[in-house]
């Protein structure tokens, strides 16, 4: 039985979004909160764009000694020749790829404006994809830029093509969240019959169906007997009205009528993680998670309404669809009322053994406390904010990952 799996693009559809980005140490403790939850692949970057570069290295080495466990990563470049050279270039351990370029009618006329035909399109495509072959990728995804307003006809071609150069899997981006949840099953269910290749569903959340047109696509997929992908972003963030949330989406595929009982999610993920990432990307972002928002809002399992209040607390599922704990939510949250020393861009040794102390973190000597409270400085630098806990302790525990991380040089 096909399955589903979930493919997040935070640190791309995410970062690429208008008036927000994260250090590339955020985007570190992303991938690994991702891998600790059992996401099956993070879209971790743009190895064509040198100050990935070092970012990109250094998460391929922390999957190399096993600090990231099973998350595929893999890179966002355009189904370019000359974009695949460079990111190989760049990056050469790169295993995972994912080639985009546009298909529709009106990005083709209005982005290439008449230098492309439909033709070129899937040449330079196909040409990319052996490219990537040959550079020794292990998986290479192809996306259809704005598929959803892509005539089927010429779809399944560039999707055949695609498949004859042994493509791994063909991205269907509803680029303009234009599809709701019954156009987009029957394209997925017609791409997954006729291109014989697993389908991934990038949704954006432009007409408010991001998760419902997800799920749809992944049925469609799935009853045309093929796997299905979809792409998700922690707390939806992505470009414009965001993309299909990742909790909601786990949440959705789980929880809602009937569904779960065909189709059902590979792999095995661990919503207990959702509380963790989604606060975490919250802060590293500096974007509050809305009041309502499924599961992880300051509200999903608040109830005042006398009704509710009392029928709640004789059985929560008179009123709750799913348990806080199955979130990971319900620890109380320690906060310092009296008081604090935190660790920024100017603190001196003392107090930072202070705050490192607080975790538990001896240093050997003071010049290590040195060394390590440098890298901290500039991590702060990056981020412009206090460092989490996880952070100050991935910093103290992989000094030589994060000094790379670090390490931005024009
Ligand atoms: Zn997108």
């Amino acid at each position: 039985m096909s399955k589903i799996y979930l493919i997040d693009v935070t640190n791309r559809d995410g970062v690429q979004t208008a008036k927000l980005g994260l250090s590339k140490l955020e985007k570190t403790m992303v991938n690994i909160y991702l891998d600790e939850m059992g996401i099956f692949q993070s879209e971790f970057g743009f190895p064509t764009t040198r100050h990935e570069t070092n970012y990109l290295q250094a998460n391929l080495e922390l999957a190399e000694i096993g600090v990231i466990k099973n998350l595929h990563l893999e890179g966002w470049i355009r189904a370019i020749v000359a974009d695949v050279e460079t990111a190989f270039k760049l990056v050469p351990r790169l295993k995972h790829l994912n080639l985009s370029i546009s298909t529709s009618e009106q990005m083709i006329q209005g982005k290439f404006q008449g230098r492309k035909t439909r033709d070129d399109i899937i040449n330079e495509m196909t040409r990319a994809v052996d490219a990537a072959w040959a550079h020794g990728a292990e998986t290479v995804g192809v996306n259809a830029e704005d598929a959803s307003r892509t005539d089927l006809g010429y779809l399944l071609k560039f999707g055949v093509a695609a498949k004859e150069h042994g493509a791994s899997r063909l991205r269907y981006c509803d680029t303009l969240g234009y599809d709701n949840p019954f156009t987009i099953y029957e394209t997925a269910k017609a791409l997954a019959e006729e291109v014989n290749i697993p389908i991934e569903l990038h949704c954006h959340g432009d007409l408010g169906m991001a998760v419902a047109t997800s799920l749809a696509g992944a049925k469609g997929a799935i009853d045309g007997g093929q796997d299905a992908y979809i792409n998700v972003t922690v707390n939806g963030i992505g470009e414009r009205a965001g993309n299909a949330d990742l909790v909601a989406t786990i949440l959705a595929v789980t929880k809602s009528k009937g569904f779960a009982e065909k189709y059902k999610l590979g792999g095995s993920v661990d919503l207990t993680k959702a509380w963790k990432i989604a606060k975490y990307a919250s802060y590293s972002f500096d974007v509050p998670i809305p009041i309502n928002q499924p599961g992880v809002g300051s509200n999903a399992f608040a109830h005042e309404s006398g009704i509710h209040a009392d029928g709640v607390l004789k059985d929560p599922e008179n009123y709750e669809l799913y348990g806080f704990e199955e979130l990971g939510r319900g620890e109380p949250e320690l906060v310092d009322t009296g008081r604090q020393i935190s660790a920024g861009e100017y603190s001196g040794v003392s107090g930072f053994s202070h705050v490192m102390g607080e975790m538990e973190i001896k240093f050997a000597s003071r010049e290590e406390a040195q060394e390590i409270l440098e890298l901290v400085r500039y991590a702060n630098v990056q981020a412009h904010k206090p460092l989490v806990e996880e952070e100050l302790l991935f910093i103290a525990k992989y000094p030589e990952v994060a000094r790379k991380l670090l390490t931005l040089v024009p």
